[in-house]
């Protein structure tokens, strides 16, 4: 592992990958959420924070899902934050964008099995 000074920023395709779902989901939330045609300013900033996030991210490409690392990189309060737009985005990224979204979030049970009957 190195530190974030050294390390180069990662660009593999899967952290790019998942820099598109985050930024999906982002949209999603404060589109239904708070109104916006274009991301709000608070939104915005949780968009940059969690792409620098995951540029930063000490596993690049042999990164798990966020929710189950053990480093948890993110601040308290982005965290809760983008735990509030996963929670809320992920049953509509189930929708719009179902293959990419089901490793990565939290589906209640009841929810999973109903979309993969
Ligand atoms: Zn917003």
């Amino acid at each position: 592992m190195r530190t974030e000074a050294e390390q180069q920023l990662n660009d593999g395709p899967k952290i790019r990958k998942e820099k598109v779902i985050v930024s999906k989901m982002i949209r999603i939330y404060c589109k239904k959420k708070h109104h916006k045609k274009e991301l709000c300013g608070e939104c915005q900033n949780l968009n940059e924070y969690a792409m620098k996030r995951l540029s930063h991210c000490k596993f690049g490409e042999e990164k798990t899902a966020c929710a189950k690392c053990s480093i948890h990189c993110y601040t308290p309060v982005y965290r809760q934050k983008i735990k509030e737009v996963m929670r809320f985005s992920g049953p509509w990224m189930l929708l719009y964008h179902p293959l990419e979204s089901i490793r990565h979030i939290p589906i209640p049970d009841k929810l999973r099995k109903s979309i993969s009957r």
